[in-house]
């Protein structure tokens, strides 16, 4: 055999750009320069923020011209440090308190690096070839740590939202099996999904996607612990069923976006059980107990779920994207599968050719798997699960401070790692504290100091820390109260008055 001969032409200027055998050094170079970048902006970084504002970052966005390159990585990294680097949001900062953002494990960045260079795409095996095992043996060993039992599988996805809106339509098309294309039609409409008031909005979402009547999900109010009864389960369930309606799922949340709070799993799915109904846990927050060496407990009876969403770029200290959607029986995520003869034809599955499209919404999808992947092998889960711990501790330790202080009122103190509060000395009136706690939170953010979130509780407007960095220490909690309570004191001078500062509502 012979191999053909090229022609030689002389590569264009272009070309010289595209990753191959002969442009290794270019690679390594580059991602060296990008690595530097970010390395110094993480080392004199001194708070999670810049308090940028838009009106200030997007003239020097807009005036950069698409069609001009600059023709040189060094000034395209300059100019990259000057639009985005420099006033990034830092999520290793140990004052960065506000959303469900972690700071990043370096295997895990080494797994982006590498990912993203071979560019494997899981969508088959010939895209993929051990790319496709070794997301399968992620999946096997996350349904291993939840219980699912033998016959369970499932997928990598982008997020939460995604593993929700999946699983939500594997257990639509199990409440829908068998029915003609015209009792579909009947049927539909009379769906519905039962969740808690502390619920996931995507639930709302996905509903929506999957052609759902608009009042299809059911929430249940929780009770002042914020966590779904399973009483109040049973109860709609009945009154659905008497309704002519069918109950196509149960959402139960195993780790509350607001609250960190987890609904009684064992009971519900107790409920689920004996009704027949399909058992969602969305576990995006709390799936970093998997791996806990002491609170794995706090999620017994997430083994008794149908379906289970986890975010692994939520509490494994993975880098965006990387999550997950698991099932108990794998049968089901053939509701998700359609043969194209040019991808994945259905004779691939008698040759038992693993082609993971054909259990994924997505087609062309990212090795994210990889990320874990290096996690697991360098670290371990019982490390990842110790940092968890930590966190759940650090804010233990925060709630504690603001529930001491006279200046602060807090919530129910959470199973994970959110501190839901708000400023409040005695004597402020509920509207003024309100607008304090707002201004409070964005004053602080524009100081770039310290980022909170924000959040509305029973109407009224409370503060939230979501702790997910190791590193925040009680002093660093210390500083940021005060903080708080220095703006909102600034806001609202006069707390005894009801005279407000300035008109609000
Ligand atoms: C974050 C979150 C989601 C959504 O996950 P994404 O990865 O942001 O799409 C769903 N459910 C809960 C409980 C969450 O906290």
């Amino acid at each position: 055999m012979t191999l053909p001969v090229h022609t030689v032409t002389p590569p264009s200027a272009a070309r010289a750009h595209l990753f191959h055998d002969g442009t290794v050094d270019d690679y390594r170079a580059a991602v060296t320069a990008g690595a530097d970048r970010v390395a110094r902006r993480v080392t004199e970084a001194t708070g999670p923020f810049t308090g940028v504002r838009p009106e200030q970052l997007a003239p020097l966005v807009d005036a950069i011209d698409l069609d001009r390159p600059l023709c040189d990585t060094t000034a395209a990294l300059d100019e990259l440090d000057e639009v985005y680097l420099r006033d990034a949001v830092w999520f290793h900062h140990p004052r960065y308190l506000a959303h469900l953002n972690c700071p990043v494990v370096i295997p895990a960045l080494l797994g982006e690096a590498v990912l993203s260079a071979v560019n494997s795409s899981m969508d088959t095996w010939d895209q993929s070839a051990g790319a496709t095992l070794i997301e399968r043996r992620l999946i096997d060993w996350t349904a291993a740590r939840i219980g699912l039992g033998p016959a369970a599988d499932g997928v990598f996805t982008s997020g939460g939202t995604q593993s929700n809106l999946h699983a939500l339509l594997l257990a639509r098309e199990e409440a829908l099996a068998g029915a003609s294309p015209t009792d579909r039609r009947i049927l539909l409409p009379r769906l519905r999904i039962i969740t808690s008031a502390a619920g996931h909005f995507s639930v709302q979402k996905a509903a929506k996607l999957l052609g759902l009547a608009p009042d299809a999900v059911v929430v249940v109010q929780t009770g002042p612990d914020r966590r779904m009864r399973a009483g109040a389960v049973r109860h709609e369930i009945s009154r659905c069923r008497r309704a002519g309606l069918t109950v196509l799922a149960v959402v139960a949340t195993a780790g509350t976006t607001d609250f960190g709070t987890i609904d009684p799993l064992d009971e519900i799915a107790e409920v689920c059980a004996t009704s027949g109904v399909w058992l969602h846990v969305d576990a995006a927050y709390g799936c970093g107990l998997l791996v806990s060496p002491t609170r794995r407990h706090l999620l017994d009876g997430i083994e008794r779920a149908d379906s289970v969403t986890v975010d692994y770029h939520k509490s494994f200290f993975q880098p965006v994207s990387s999550s997950a959607v698991l099932v108990r029986d794998r049968r089901t995520l053939r509701h998700a599968t359609w043969h194209a003869d040019y991808l994945n034809p259905a004779r691939m599955v008698a040759e038992r050719i693993p082609n993971q499209v054909d259990k994924s919404l997505q087609t062309t999808r990212r090795f994210d798997a990889l990320k874990l992947w290096l996690t697991l092998r360098v670290m371990g889960p019982d490390a990842i699960g110790e940092l968890f711990d930590e966190v759940c501790d650090r804010a233990a330790q925060a709630w504690q401070l603001a529930a001491a202080d006279p200046r602060f009122e807090v919530l129910t103190a959470s199973a994970l790692s959110t501190v839901v509060f708000r400023w409040r000395p005695a004597g402020t009136p509920a509207d003024l504290a309100d607008a304090a706690n707002l201004h409070a939170r964005s004053a602080l953010a524009a100081s770039g100091l310290a980022v909170v979130a924000g959040t509305k509780v029973d109407g009224r407007q409370y503060l939230k820390f979501t702790v997910l960095n190791p590193a925040t220490s009680p002093d660093d909690v210390a500083y940021v109260l005060d903080l708080i309570a220095e703006h909102a004191g600034r806001y609202a001078p006069k707390t005894s008055t009801l005279e407000l500062p300035c008109p609000v509502g």
